[in-house]
C-alpha cells in the first residue's frame, strides 16, 4: 500500500519509534527496498523484523511474510497495528469470514504486510490470488526450516521455492537466527536465492552475560540467583518434566511467580501459561525444550539451564532467548557430572553408530564449554567457528578469571589412584582413597594398604573432586557409564604417568562466602533497565503495571504495548508533554495516540 516517500530513518524513527539502526539494518534495508534478493543471518534480537517491514513501507505493494508459527505471526502483526501499519494475518486460526475481509483487504491493495503460513502460500488458489495484486517483497522468517541439515526442517517449506519461479520479479529476502555453512548453502540453494546477497552479522549477543555454576544445592543456587531478578521475566529450562515441575513448586514455596511447561501439559494449559508469560501476569516459565519457539518475548532478562543442555546449538539457541531487546541479560547454567553421565548413557543407548559419534561429540564440546577455564563466550563463539580477539568482559571466567596452577604431581597422584585401584571404582571412591578416609568399605577391600591411600589427604574432598573433574574433561580420565560409572585412564594418562607431560588446571575454588543481600540487589533487572534513583524504580513499576491493565484489556501481549525498554527510558525521562513523549526510545507517532494520554496521566501521578 503506502510508499512513503521519506528517508528510512525518519520511518524506524516515526512509525516505530527507535532513534537508531541496530547494525547491518540500515545497509539491509536498504538493498531490499532497492530490490535485491538478500540472505540474512542475524542472532536472536539482532532485529531481523524490521529488515522487511521498513522496506515493506518503502516499496508499493503488499509485503507477504511466510513465518511458520502462527503465535507468532499473530503477536508481530499486533504489535505491527500498534504502530500504525496496515498488517494482517492468514492462517488457520481465523474464521471463514475473517479469512474473507483479509482476502478484501488484500485485494483492494489496503495492507503493507500480509503474514501467511506456509502450507497456506503454496496453495494454487492462493499464488492464482496474488498473481493478481501488486508484491512489493516476499520475506521468509525463519528460512532455516527448509533444510534438512537444520534442526527444525518443516517439509511445507521447500515448495516454497514456488515464489522464486511465479514472481520471477519479486525480490526476496530470507532471514534465519540459525544456519551453519551447511545449512545456510542449502537454503539458498532450495529458495532459488543464487543471486542473493548474503549479510552474516555474527553470532555474539554482548548483551547477555554467560555464566556457569557446577551444582552443589541446585535450588538454593537458582533461587539465590534469581534473588536480583524479583519481578523480572526469565525461563527456566530443565530436562525432565519431572524435575520442571519440582522446580516450579519450589520457586512457588519461594515466593516468585512460577508455573511449568511441558510437553505432557494439555495444550490449554500450555496456552495459558505462555499468555500469562507474555501479557506479564507470570514472571517465570519453567520448561523443558518444548518451551520458547513461539515465544518472542523482547525483555526475558534471564535464562537459566537447570541441567546441562546436550548440545551447544540447543544452548545458544535456548540463551538465545534473553535480552532479545538488547539490554543486559544474564544466561546461567548449572551442571554437574551426574548430568554428564546421564548424557552419556542416552547416547550409547542409541542404534545408530554415526549418530552415537556426532551426539558425543556434540556432547564433549558442551562439557569444554561447561569447564571453560578462559572467556566463557570465546568457547561459545569458538563453537561456530568465530574468533573473539580478547576476553569479553562479559562473562562469569572474564569476571574472576580462575587461577590456574601445575598440578602434575596432582594428575599423577589421581591418575595411579585409579590404575592402582584396577579402574574399578567411581570418583567418590577414589577421592576417598586418595585423602585416606577410613570407611569400612575400603578397609574391607584392603585398599588402605595400597600405596596410593592417603597420597593426598592434605586437600579437602572438594578439591579432589574438582582434580578428578578437571582430568576426565582433559581426556585423561573416561567415565564408564555402562560400568557403574567407574573411572578408567584414557587418552595420555600414560604420558603423565610416566612424567613426560605437564598439566595445568584450574585452583579449585575456594568455598564461596554467600553475598550479602543488598548488593545483587542493585545489579539484576534494575540495572539491566538502567534505572538509577529509587523514583525512577518506583515509576518503572507504576508504569509496567499500567502496561498490564492495558495489554489484558486488550488481549495482546505486554511488549505489544511498550517493551521495557521504552517503559524504562519513560521512567528516566519522565516526560510531561506529547513532544516529550514522542522522544521516548518505542515511542512513534501511532503510540503516541494510542497510549500518550494514559501513559503521561500515570507519569503525572494521576
Ligand atoms: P529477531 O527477529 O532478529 O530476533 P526482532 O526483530 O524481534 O529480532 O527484534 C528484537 C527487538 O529489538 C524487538 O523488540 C525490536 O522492536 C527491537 N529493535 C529492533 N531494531 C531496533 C532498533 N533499531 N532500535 C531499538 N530497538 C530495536
Ligand atoms: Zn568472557
Amino acid at each position: 500500500m503506502s510508499l512513503r516517500a521519506t528517508s528510512i530513518a525518519t520511518t524506524l524513527a516515526e512509525v516505530f519509534g527507535y532513534a537508531e539502526f541496530r547494525p547491518h539494518q540500515a545497509e539491509i534495508i536498504e538493498h531490499v527496498i532497492a530490490g535485491t534478493d538478500a540472505f540474512v543471518l542475524m542472532p536472536t534480537g539482532g532485529g531481523k523484523s524490521l529488515c522487511y517491514q521498513i522496506p515493506a513501507l518503502h516499496r508499493s505493494g503488499v509485503t507477504v511474510v511466510v513465518s511458520p508459527l502462527i503465535a507468532l505471526m499473530k503477536d508481530q502483526v499486533d504489535a505491527l497495528r500498534a504502530n500504525g501499519v496496515a498488517a494482517a494475518v492468514l492462517n488457520s486460526s481465523l474464521s471463514a469470514g475473517e479469512s474473507r475481509a483479509v482476502l478484501g483487504d488484500l485485494r483492494a491493495g489496503a495492507l503493507d504486510l500480509l503474514y501467511v503460513a506456509p502450507e497456506r502460500l503454496v496453495l494454487d488458489g492462493f499464488l492464482g490470488e496474488l498473481a493478481r495484486v501488486e508484491i512489493a517483497l516476499f520475506a521468509i522468517d525463519e528460512a532455516h526450516c527448509v533444510s534438512q541439515w537444520g534442526h527444525d526442517f518443516r517439509p511445507e517449506y521447500v515448495r516454497l521455492s514456488v515464489l522464486r519461479e511465479r514472481f520471477a520479479h519479486v525480490p526476496v529476502v530470507a532471514l534465519t537466527a540459525t544456519a551453519d555453512e551447511q545449512t545456510r548453502a542449502d537454503v539458498l540453494h532450495q529458495l532459488g536465492l543464487g543471486k542473493a546477497r548474503v549479510f552474516a552479522t555474527g553470532f555474539d549477543r554482548p548483551n547477555i552475560h554467560y555464566s556457569a555454576a557446577y551444582k552443589t544445592k541446585p535450588a538454593e543456587q537458582l533461587i539465590e540467583f534469581l534473588r536480583d531478578y524479583r519481578g523480572a521475566s526469565g525461563i527456566v529450562y530443565a530436562l525432565s518434566r519431572k524435575r520442571v515441575e519440582q522446580v516450579a513448586e519450589r520457586l512457588r514455596d519461594a515466593g516468585f511467580s512460577a508455573a511449568a511447561y511441558h510437553a505432557g501439559m494439555d495444550a490449554a494449559e500450555r496456552t495459558r501459561v505462555q499468555e500469562e508469560f507474555l501479557g506479564d501476569r507470570l514472571d517465570i516459565v519453567v520448561a523443558t525444550v518444548a518451551f520458547g519457539m513461539g515465544i518472542d518475548k523482547p525483555d526475558v532478562r534471564f535464562v537459566v539451564h537447570y541441567d546441562m543442555p546436550k548440545s551447544i546449538e540447543g544452548y545458544y539457541q535456548e540463551t538465545g532467548r534473553a535480552g532479545r531487546d538488547g539490554l543486559p541479560a544474564r544466561a546461567l547454567m548449572l551442571w554437574s557430572m551426574q548430568d554428564v553421565v546421564t548424557a552419556r548413557g542416552f547416547i550409547e543407548a542409541g542404534a545408530n553408530e554415526e549418530q552415537r559419534r556426532i551426539e558425543s561429540h556434540k556432547l564433549s564440546a558442551m562439557i569444554a564449554f561447561a569447564e571453560a577455564l578462559s572467556c566463557r563466550r570465546g568457547a561459545l563463539l569458538g563453537y561456530f567457528g568465530e574468533e573473539l580477539a580478547s576476553g569479553c568482559g562479559c562473562c562469569d571466567v572474564c569476571d574472576t578469571p580462575p587461577e590456574t596452577y601445575d598440578a602434575t604431581v596432582h594428575a599423577q597422584q589421581a591418575l595411579s589412584a585409579v590404575y592402582r585401584l584396577g579402574e574399578r571404582f567411581g570418583l567418590g571412591y577414589v577421592v576417598d582413597v586418595v585423602r585416606g578416609a577410613g570407611i569400612e568399605r575400603i578397609v574391607a577391600n584392603g585398599h588402605d594398604r595400597l600405596s596410593v591411600y592417603g597420597i593426598g589427604a592434605g586437600h579437602s574432598r572438594d578439591e579432589w573432586t574438582s582434580i578428578l573433574r578437571q582430568l576426565i574433561h582433559r581426556g585423561y580420565l573416561r567415565v564408564d557409564v555402562a560400568e557403574y560409572s567407574t573411572l578408567k585412564l584414557a587418552g595420555r594418562a600414560g604420558s603423565v604417568l610416566r612424567g613426560e607431560e605437564t598439566v595445568v588446571l584450574a585452583r579449585p575454588p575456594a568455598p564461596r562466602k554467600k553475598t550479602p543481600a543488598e548488593k545483587p540487589a542493585a545489579k539484576g533487572a534494575r540495572a539491566a533497565r538502567s534505572l538509577e534513583t529509587e523514583e525512577q524504580v518506583a515509576l518503572f513499576e507504576r508504569l509496567r503495571e499500567l502496561r498490564r491493565e492495558i495489554a489484558a484489556e486488550q488481549q495482546v501481549p505486554a511488549y505489544v504495548v511498550f517493551a521495557d525498554a521504552a517503559l524504562a527510558d519513560m521512567a528516566r525521562r519522565a516526560p510531561r508533554t506529547r513532544e516529550d513523549f514522542l522522544a521516548v526510545s518505542g515511542v512513534g507517532a501511532a503510540k503516541l495516540e494510542r497510549y500518550g494520554e494514559a501513559f503521561l496521566a500515570a507519569i503525572a501521578g494521576e
